[in-house]
């Protein structure tokens, strides 16, 4: 059976197609400038024929969904039939309260997510009109939902539960949500796997840096806690997003610049990070690591500032598991930066981290980065978002 993973973002959408029995990823690509003009790209990694765009007009997710199975079913060009393709596993971003897990979609799962739409206005929709357009193109392949929030939902009460009034949470759900869920279980998981541990019986904090950016504290199979919260505003400095500030901030800029609190919240969120802080230099690592390097002020603050949130988030997270067995970095910049894991490393000597500069250096899916002898384990592990959902759907269809 073939899966087709779906990340459908409101004027693009991704795409793969995998294997479900020897997980091998057969072909993917993505879909650009849906409802503007469009882009295409296409690649069968199947056959390594190498990746191919073209410009194409897309007016809407139903002709983008139209072209990936054209594409992938291609007699000569495509992977798969459309018969074999057993079920499409969906990326959903926010599941709130209601789903712990992945689901099968039907129509009151799609009311569900449409019920938690205002807690993420920009994703949710969106996700669903991929579901939809799969739903009109393929009536009859079971569809499973994977939302970026389920993995979070063991967190306990003390750890989801902002001090406020609790009629806010008990009126509109006002809580600690997390996100980037699917990569904190894939990556965790894989943590038990490479030690040789069972995974209800380690603690693990796993660093997911990339563009966006969240941490998390699995302990004995289960995220106790995680930095991100009602929306993926809080928590770690990001490319582009504040992370954690004091919420007076909010009314105190809006007052001072005129602003509504919307508009101040859009700044948090696209103008801050370490964009911001490194002066509008970047929110790409490799600009600011360069930047740092050639004696860039801003972007030696950037990615201080960055590293240290990191690894004050890192204490936190030992605290809360009482030890921490190992230590993951995953996403574009936990598993490409040497230089930033570094710089997060050095912080955490007092834990009983040792790390070795030669095996930071070094690139694979999975790297340890600690000495043999180091108290807590340290590793670069790829992530792969797509794969995990993948597993979550072949699990639910097979
Ligand atoms: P992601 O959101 O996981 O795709 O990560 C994207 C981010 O990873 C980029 O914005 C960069 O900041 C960072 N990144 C990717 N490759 C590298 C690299 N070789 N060195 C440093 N940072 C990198």
């Amino acid at each position: 059976m073939k899966i087709l993973v779906i990340n459908c973002g409101s004027s693009s959408l991704k795409y793969q197609v995998i294997d479900a029995v020897t997980e091998e990823l057969l072909a993917k690509g993505l879909c650009e400038r849906i409802g503007i003009d469009g882009s295409f790209t296409y690649e069968n990694v199947k056959a390594g024929l190498g990746k191919e765009k073209c410009d194409v007009d897309i007016p809407d997710h139903n002709k983008g969904i139209s072209l990936v199975i054209e594409a992938v079913t291609d007699p000569v060009k495509g992977v798969t039939t459309l018969e074999e393709i057993g079920a499409v596993g969906h990326r959903i971003v926010h599941g709130g309260e209601a789903f712990t897990s992945s689901v099968l979609i039907n129509d009151e799962v799609i009311a569900a997510i449409e019920s938690v739409s205002d807690l993420a206005p920009l994703h949710n929709p969106a996700n669903l009109i991929g579901v939809r357009a799969c739903q009109d193109l393929m009536p009859g392949t079971p569809q499973v939902a994977v939302f970026d929030t389920a993995f979070h939902q063991t967190m306990p009460s003390k750890a989801y539960m902002y001090a406020l009034p609790l009629e806010y949470y008990n009126k509109y759900k006002v809580r600690r949500y997390g996100f980037h869920g699917t990569s904190h279980s894939f990556v965790s998981k894989k943590v038990a796997e490479v030690v040789g541990k069972p995974y209800e019986e380690i603690k693990t904090i796993v660093c997911h840096l990339g563009n966006g950016a969240s941490i998390s504290a699995v302990k004995n199979g289960k995220c106790v806690d995680t930095s991100m919260g009602l929306t993926p505003l809080e928590g770690l400095i990001m490319g582009t997003r504040s992370g954690d500030l004091d919420p007076a901030i909010v009314e105190f800029i809006a007052g001072k610049e005129n602003m509504t609190a919307a508009q101040v919240v859009s700044v948090l969120n696209k103008k801050s990070g370490v964009q911001a802080l490194s002066n509008n230099l970047s929110s790409d690592f490799r600009d600011l690591e360069a930047g740092y390097k050639a004696g860039n002020e801003y972007a030696k603050l950037a990615v201080d500032a960055f590293c240290y949130r990191v690894a004050k988030y890192v204490g936190a997270y030992a605290a809360a598991m009482n030890g921490v067995d190992v230590i993951a970095f995953t996403a574009g910049i936990g598993e490409n930066s040497p230089f930033v894991r570094e710089k997060i490393l050095a912080y955490l000597g007092y834990l009983g981290v040792d790390y070795c500069e030669e095996r930071n250096k070094q690139r694979g899916d999975v790297v340890k980065i600690s000495k043999d002898d180091s108290k807590v384990a340290v590793y670069a592990i790829a992530t792969n978002e797509e794969l995990a959902i993948a597993r979550e759907t072949y699990a639910l269809v097979k």
